[in-house]
């Protein structure tokens, strides 16, 4: 069977060397030194300034709104994964939606400032499939309106856009480590922001508000990353290198031999990390019979991202007909660290037989 994705182990006698230091130290969670040692790895690797291990990757979002202050309406993509949005509702703010670019797939900026109005106090959107959003021209109408931006960089893992970490665009970025992304800690996640003062107020939400055992600075939730799940993330870490050659590999090959369907045009810029490979279809009915045929034959593709969140059943279904019709076309192919030339081809093969 081959899945959309599968994730990377590293081998475990590495982890549980890993493991170990948690066992003799006795501590497995409250910031050990494994979560520390790979912030520090981290930080370094992606070139930011800050950065927050966390949980997972949900929570991010959901900290980012209360330290920015949000509430009333959010601007934000209908085309994204559920926690996108869910997060926004759950934290008693509207998700007011924007469609997104035909190509890029990222939420239209030109169409951002008609969906302003007194109640607007943030744009939360997803550089979705790693692909950056138009963050400069996001950033120009941020500033006029006096609003801040968060941005749901789940799928951004060492993204660079103009040589620069995405994590650093916007007031807050947030990225996820779950088991399925690129790179990962099983579930877990981070919290990203220039901004210093910030980033403190980040990192107390994130632990209950504690400053130091008996203060409290703030109110908090508790969002902090396990010692358990900072091993996995430092076992999978040196792997990072392979990880990214392989799957680029998978989406050379891809490239070369699926020539008449719609791919994700990335922003001019992006120095991307192969997270996804969606491909558009003429239809959902030319998709569908491609997802039967391919399951036939043991593959698993996903309807990355369907439905349109605008669609959700606690949305407001204002209509959003580009990312509509791109969710009921869009499929992500197979797309992982150790899938062979002949899978892909005969992935390929499959789909070019179908059209
Ligand atoms: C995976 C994902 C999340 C959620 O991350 P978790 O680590 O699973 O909580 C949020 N937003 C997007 C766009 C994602 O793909």
């Amino acid at each position: 069977m081959i899945n959309v994705t599968k994730t990377f182990l590293p081998p475990q006698e590495e982890y549980n060397a890993i493991l170990k230091r948690a066992w003799y130290a006795g501590w497995i969670t409250n910031r050990g030194a494994l979560v520390v040692e790979l912030e520090e790895k981290l930080k370094d690797y992606l070139k930011v300034p800050n950065i927050i291990a966390t949980t997972n990757g949900t929570l991010p979002l959901q900290i980012a709104i209360k330290a920015l202050g949000l509430s009333g309406e959010i601007i934000t993509t209908p085309f994204s994964y559920v926690a996108t949005t869910s997060t926004l509702v759950w934290e008693g703010c509207i998700p007011v939606f924007v469609d997104i670019h035909p190509k890029y797939l990222t939420i239209d900026e030109t169409k951002i400032e008609a969906a302003i109005t007194p109640k607007t106090t943030a744009i939360l959107a997803t550089h979705v499939f790693g692909n950056p959003c138009a963050v400069e021209e996001i950033e120009i109408i941020a500033k006029k309106h006096n609003l801040k931006i968060i941005y749901d960089a789940a799928h951004c893992f060492g993204v660079t856009y103009k040589k620069k970490s995405i994590f650093e665009y916007g007031d807050i970025s947030t990225c996820s480590f779950h088991a399925t992304k690129v790179f990962h800690t099983g579930e877990g996640g981070a919290l990203f922001t220039d901004s210093d003062e910030l980033n403190d107020k980040l990192f107390y939400h994130h632990n209950f508000g504690h400053y130091g055992p008996e203060v409290f600075q703030g109110i908090g939730i508790n969002a902090k990353m396990s010692e358990l799940q900072a091993a996995m993330g430092l076992a999978v870490f040196p792997y990072m290198k392979t990880i990214l050659e392989t799957r680029k590999g998978v989406v050379e090959l891809y490239k070369n031999n699926l020539k008449s369907l719609g791919v994700l045009k990335l922003r001019k810029g992006t120095q991307w990390n192969y997270s996804y490979y969606p491909v558009l279809f003429d239809n959902e009915t030319q998709l569908l019979s491609i997802q039967k045929l391919l399951n036939k034959e043991g593959v698993f593709p996903r309807r990355y991202f369907y439905p349109s969140l605008n669609l959700l059943p606690y949305a407001d279904k204002k209509p959003c007909p580009i990312s509509e019709n791109i969710s009921l076309r869009v499929l992500c192919l197979p797309l992982f660290h150790d899938l062979d030339d002949n899978n892909v081809l005969k992935i390929c093969n499959i789909i070019n037989r179908g059209l």
